[in-house]
């Protein structure tokens, strides 16, 4: 049988309590900003410079079709509706989920979705 705890038990059991939820939520915050990488850019990177690398896929300097994006393409490992993430092209970097590059290749799911040829 379980006793009723006294009021100084209650109480540390309470900041017990709130002190675990804050380390918990600090924890969460810590490890996404640990895992935001520098953002690429074509003005500073080769690869990227090679690639036609930018930021806006609406002023990308080779001709594309407007539904290309970094968001839409396969080596993106981004999240849905961050600004930012991580490509396998260019690794140690965060690309532009806006973006784009030369070497844009559809996801699978969405040529299936859209009926288009990669
Ligand atoms: S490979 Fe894809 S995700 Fe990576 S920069 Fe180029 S278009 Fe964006």
């Amino acid at each position: 049988m379980i006793e009723n705890p006294s009021p100084g038990r209650r109480r540390f059991l309470k900041l017990a309590g709130g002190f675990t939820a804050v380390v918990a939520l600090s924890a969460t915050f810590l490890s996404r900003a640990v895992a935001a990488l520098p953002h690429l850019s074509a003005s500073t990177n080769p690869t990227a410079k090679a690639l036609h690398y930018t930021d806006d896929a609406s002023e990308a300097v080779v001709h594309h079709p407007p539904m290309q994006h970094c968001m839409m393409c396969q080596h993106y490992k981004g999240h849905m509706g961050e600004t930012w993430g991580p490509c396998e092209i260019f690794p140690g970097y965060d690309v532009n989920a806006k973006g784009w590059c030369s070497a844009y290749k559809a996801r699978e799911s969405m040529m299936h979705m859209m009926h288009m040829k990669p």
